[in-house]
């Protein structure tokens, strides 16, 4: 079956298996929670996508606000990003580091959005102390590496200006990290120590299963293919498992967002593929030649960035860019690219990049055009947060509890994030052509 492209395809589902993920087949301790077998004709709020975002929304309406929320799923819990995701739990979201922001709203904006982020991490451990195997998660913070000498001033730079917001993070010159990490692609590096690395498929039914427990009704297969708004203002949604009628709609179907789902988002994120290989475990021999003993997560400083983790059975996790369009995703050109770049990353592995990894897949990412996301209403009783550019693993369990709060009318923080729209792509058919020339432009950077 090819895979889902947000930008073709009606909507994702229903009934499309879950990809062949490492995650899926090594965590037997997950507990899925029950999942309602019917779709209600009503409720206060239908949440749309039940992924990080859609469920610690509907949590949130749940617990805080007592009201009655259906999330309908297009396929099964987390068939999206949340349980495809590398599991790299890092500070912040979108593109844009603490010094951009500074540059563009000033010192305090930068500021509250370093807030903002630690209040994430916060509700992010506390889902953590709530899952089985508190998500098997590896402590060792997160290295982001200068892939080639070139790029040392310049990771320098930030690594100066990020002292003013993150004064934990430490420099490594050339020698420290190669005794981390030993590669020819490896120049000096930033550690982030707050970082850690988690098993998406644990969070995400755990943080499912407590919005079950607090009421919350998850409908699977249940794709939203088409949208009434009534007179009086309701909305009507339609999926094959029947309609459901709600004053208010929370989308939160981020990278799978399908183009006409609701013209008022239309045009406005680029959904990206990413992909991710897991290898066998490495032999203890390759462990010592790569030095790679410890759990820190790495990426490097390329504009399309390569990112690896060692998991805790001693694979490597390898990920980076993918196919443009979904028809293409499965092609195994695109394992094959990521082996590659592995073998470049670490030529003493060079017969395990021969190999066929033991997993492989992808996942559409939704990336904004100024690089970072809005929690917004789009339109009269419709909500959304969306646009993570990659980067919602931490960010959404948040997102999630503010786009709730911003449909139950609270005041949400003065912060970029929540004060504009999602700016709408100029062209926005010509996206992925947009997105080939970058990618042209960008392959050796
Ligand atoms: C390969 C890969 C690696 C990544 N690694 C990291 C990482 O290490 N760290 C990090 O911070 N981020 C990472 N991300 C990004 C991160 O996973 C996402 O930002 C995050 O999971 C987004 O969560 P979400 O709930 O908003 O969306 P999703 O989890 O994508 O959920 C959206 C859901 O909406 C559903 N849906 C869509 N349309 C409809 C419809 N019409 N009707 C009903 N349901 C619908 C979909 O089926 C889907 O389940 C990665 C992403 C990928 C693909």
């Amino acid at each position: 079956m090819s895979q889902y492209d947000p930008l073709h395809d009606v909507n994702p589902g229903p009934h499309r298996p879950y990809p062949n993920s490492y995650w899926l087949q090594q965590t037997s301790s997950a507990q899925f929670p029950q999942t309602a077998t019917e779709l209600p004709a009503t409720a206060d709020i239908v949440v749309i996508g039940a992924g990080f975002t859609g469920l610690n929304a509907a949590l949130e309406l749940a617990e805080t606000y007592q009201q009655q929320v259906v999330v309908v799923e297009a396929n099964q819990l987390g068939w999206g990003c949340s349980m495809r995701n590398a599991g790299f739990a890092m500070p912040g979201t979108g593109r844009l580091g603490y010094a951009a922001w500074e540059k563009r709203c000033g010192v305090d904006v930068a500021r509250g959005i370093q807030a903002e982020y630690q209040l994430a991490f916060e509700r992010l451990e506390r889902h953590i102390a709530a899952c089985p195997e508190h998500a098997q998660v590896q402590r060792g913070g997160y290295l982001k590496i200068a892939h080639r000498a070139k790029a040392v001033a310049e990771l320098r730079q930030q690594f100066d200006a990020l002292q003013r917001y993150e004064p934990s993070t430490t420099w490594l010159d050339r020698a420290a990290i190669q005794a981390r990490v030993q590669s020819p692609q490896a120049h000096a590096a930033i550690h982030f120590p707050q970082s850690f690395g988690i098993n998406p498929v644990l969070l995400t039914t755990s943080v499912a299963r407590q919005a079950v427990e607090a009421g919350v009704k998850v409908v699977e297969h249940a794709p939203v293919s088409q949208w009434q708004t009534e007179a009086d203002g309701s909305h009507c949604l339609h999926t094959p498992r029947g309609h459901i009628r709600s004053q208010k709609v929370i989308i939160a179907s981020n990278g799978y967002t399908p183009n006409h789902l609701h013209p008022s988002i239309h045009g406005r994120t680029l959904p990206v593929l990413s992909s991710v290989i897991v290898t066998r475990p490495l032999t203890p021999a390759e462990l010592a030649e790569t030095h790679l003993n410890s759990r820190e997560l790495v990426m490097d400083t390329r504009t399309l960035k390569y990112y690896f983790r060692l998991l805790p059975d001693n694979r490597l996790l390898f990920g980076g860019r993918g196919a443009i369009r979904g028809k293409d995703a499965n092609n195994p050109r695109y394992t094959r690219d990521l082996m590659q770049a592995l073998s470049a990353t670490f030529p003493q592995l060079n017969d395990l990049a021969a190999e066929q990894p033991d997993y492989s897949w992808s996942g559409w990412v939704s990336v904004a055009l100024d690089d970072y996301p809005r929690i917004y209403s789009p339109a009269s009783g419709i909500f959304t947060s969306m646009g993570y550019c990659g980067s919602g693993v931490t960010f959404t369990q948040l997102a999630g509890q503010r786009v709730a709060q911003l449909a139950m009318g609270a005041e949400l923080p003065a912060l970029p994030f929540y004060q504009s729209e999602l700016p709408k792509f100029p062209f926005a058919g010509l996206r992925r052509v947009g997105q080939w020339l970058f990618y042209q432009a960008n392959v050796n950077r």
